[in-house]
């Protein structure tokens, strides 16, 4: 696979734009660009523009927010009620449409109730073009859809509000980002009940529902891509601290890293040493030929025995595996998820990231799992549905019997 250099950020690490999943479809030029097969999302196949003309008669959203709690305790259709004679209501409830907004690209797919992904419509995220711009293309993106979601979740960069549904801040790669009204402008010209959160807690979401963390309660998610972010789920819940800064775990301080200058302006973070453009530049400085031209091709040399590129991953995947394991000690999570780009490098990144892990661990946490992430580009989508309440989000938290992390 290839390791993305895509951002990895929001929940993750600041100056970072989007989580550090691996490439999730070839982006469209002109509109949008679908993906993927009609999978059902509601016992029944899904596919765009389906349904539009029933959009009106939609069901209503039940308990619509995944993570109730102090932090997300308000209902995502607190304004609309729809009736329930008809529209895209299959067995299993009602369908929702999810949203991941990247620096570059924005991805949606109706998702059912079940959490099973329909075709994913990709249009590029005109960043440049301001806040209003952005809005217009998620907004044409779920149009497309069709499908008559009765809600909308998005997952986006930058670090969001849930309970304002607004955009905190955001980094020069999406200027004016920061301050959007990110769900009310949604709601206004998608006519429909609107969920924000960041991506990577999204993501994290979204591999709790369906995918490689399903049913665990503390959950902590580590992205590397272009960054290092993470999330951190708590009984089920998106943990975003007091100022929705948490996650941001890439801003650890680690030996390996000293000195290192990182993208939020200080040094010495796992970042600087451990996300993808950093392991680039540490195999140039290393001597590495600068005819190799990015983590991919570091790590192919690395698969391929080079000793150079072997040692810069190693390095890198040290560092983070000390620093993730320094986290699971302070949070003792049901088990910690890698996904991102760099988490595709093979071997030469994960058996040292692993051995590093395990080594910083205490006793009693030897065999906590670290897993690699399970739903692939489409997680971040899956969990903005979760978050506009694609399923009674009780239904899954009754069934787990961990306790309380
Ligand atoms: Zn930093």
């Amino acid at each position: 696979m290839t390791p993305a250099t895509e951002p990895a950020s929001g929940g993750g690490a600041p100056g970072r734009e989007h989580s550090g999943r691996a490439g999730a479809g070839p982006e469209a030029a002109g509109g949008p660009e679908v993906t993927g097969d009609t999978t059902p999302v509601h016992g029944k196949a899904v596919a765009p523009a389906a349904h539009a003309a029933h959009a009106a008669h939609a069901a209503p959203v039940a308990a619509a927010d995944p993570t109730p709690g102090p932090a997300l305790d308000r209902p995502v259709s607190a304004a609309t009620s729809v009736a329930t004679s008809s529209g895209p209501v299959g067995p299993l409830g009602p369908v929702v449409a999810g949203v991941d907004i990247g620096g570059t690209k924005t991805s949606a797919a109706l998702v059912g109730p079940d959490g099973a992904v329909g075709p994913v419509v990709t249009v590029p995220t005109p960043a440049a073009e301001g806040p209003a711009a952005v809005l217009a293309a998620v907004a044409g993106a779920v149009r497309a859809l069709g499908g008559a979601p009765v809600a909308v979740g998005v997952g986006s960069a930058g670090v969001i509000d849930p309970v304002r549904g607004r955009v905190v801040s955001a980094t020069d790669a999406m200027p004016g980002w920061a301050g959007t009204e990110l769900r009310s402008g949604l709601e206004q010209l998608l006519g429909l009940p609107v969920a924000v959160d960041n991506d990577v807690h999204a993501h994290a979401l979204g591999e709790a529902w369906t995918g490689a963390a399903r049913g665990a309660r503390c959950v902590l998610l580590v992205a590397v891509g272009t960054g290092v972010g993470g999330s951190l789920l708590i009984d089920g819940r998106v943990h975003h601290g007091a100022r929705q800064v948490a996650g941001h775990l890439g801003h650890l301080a680690v030996p390996a890293a000293t000195g290192l200058p990182c993208t939020c302006g200080g040094t010495g973070h796992v970042e600087a040493v451990a996300a993808g453009p950093a392991l680039h530049a540490a195999y140039r400085r290393a001597g590495g030929s600068p005819d190799v031209p990015d983590l991919r091709a570091v790590a192919a040399l690395a698969a391929a025995g080079d000793d150079r590129a072997t040692r810069v991953l190693a390095t890198g995947a040290r560092a983070l595996g000390q620093a993730i394991g320094g986290l699971a000690n302070v949070l003792d999570p049901d088990l910690v998820l890698i996904g991102g780009g760099v988490a595709h490098c093979g071997p030469p990144w994960w058996d040292p990231l692993r051995a590093a892990f395990a080594a910083e661990l205490l006793p009693p946490l030897a065999e906590l799992p670290l897993t690699a992430c399970a739903l692939g580009p489409t997680a971040a989508i899956v969990g903005a549905a979760r978050l506009a309440g694609a399923a009674e989000p009780r239904q899954v938290l009754g069934e787990r019997q961990a306790p309380v992390c």
